[in-house]
Parts: structure tokens; C-alpha cells; sequence
């Protein structure tokens, strides 16, 4: 299945090849403070991915770093330690074929919402929600 995204204002676009992991939400305070509340997220190995236009990074910890739309500031990605990209799922165009499966580091989610969804949540990381694929 083919999925395609893309920033606002549509300079950088992509399309995925491959299976896509079910969404996971992250409330870490990174995510929260780059995006503006929480990150919603699937990911796909980076093998699978074309980007036209460019994106721009933002190197978030040692470890990762962050892509955006450098003209409308759309948060795009997470570019992380692996095989895979995380892909923000609101830059998704629908139909995505995608379901929300749980919530990661809920240890660090705002105190002005709840997570109310029934799905798992994981104080910090959880590796069978991270690694799944659909
Ligand atoms: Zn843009
Ligand atoms: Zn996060």
C-alpha cells in the first residue's frame, strides 16, 4: 500500500512503499514542546520512503533529530536510532488504513488533558508497541 504526505504548505511531500506501524502517541516533553501537545506517529523502514523538497532538522538529543517544513514549520519526522522513520500521522493524506494502537512515556503527558482512549499506556518506551507492523 501506497501513502502519501505532506508539510502545510506542500514543499516537502512523500510517499511510503512499504507497511506502515500502527500510530503510538508520545507525550515526552520533547514532542510535547515541539509540536505544540502531543506527537502522533507511525513509522516505516527508511528504505521504503521518497522525500521530494527538503527538510530541514532539528538535532533534539544525541540521538535523534527532528524534521520540519523549513518555510511552514510543519513538524514531519522523527529521525531516531534503527532501520526505521517515524512519520507524524497528521501529515498523512487520507485514506492512511492506520489505527491509533497506545501511548508512550504517559510519564511525561500534560496535566491539562486525559488519555481516555483504552488503549495501552506505557510510562516510558514500550518496545512491543514501537516495534509493531502492520
Ligand atoms: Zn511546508
Ligand atoms: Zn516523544
Amino acid at each position: 500500500m501506497t501513502v502519501s504526505g505532506s508539510c502545510l504548505c506542500g514543499q516537502v511531500g512523500f510517499t511510503t512503499s512499504g507497511p506502515l506501524r500502527p500510530v503510538i502517541t508520545c507525550h515526552c516533553r520533547q514532542c510535547r514542546k515541539s509540536s505544540g501537545h502531543h506527537v502522533a506517529a507511525t513509522s516505516a523502514p527508511r528504505n521504503s520512503i521518497s522525500v521530494h523538497g527538503e527538510v530541514a532538522w532539528y538535532q533534539s538529543s544525541p540521538a535523534a533529530r527532528r524534521g520540519f517544513c523549513d518555510t511552514c514549520g510543519s513538524d514531519l519526522c522523527w529521525d531516531g536510532p534503527g532501520t526505521h522513520l517515524s512519520i507524524h500521522a497528521g501529515a498523512l493524506d487520507d485514506p492512511t488504513g492506520l489505527q491509533l494502537a497506545g501511548h508512550i512515556y504517559c510519564a511525561d503527558k500534560g496535566d491539562y488533558y486525559a488519555i481516555a482512549d483504552g488503549l495501552p499506556q506505557a510510562a516510558q518506551d514500550d518496545a512491543t508497541l514501537m516495534t509493531q507492523v502492520s
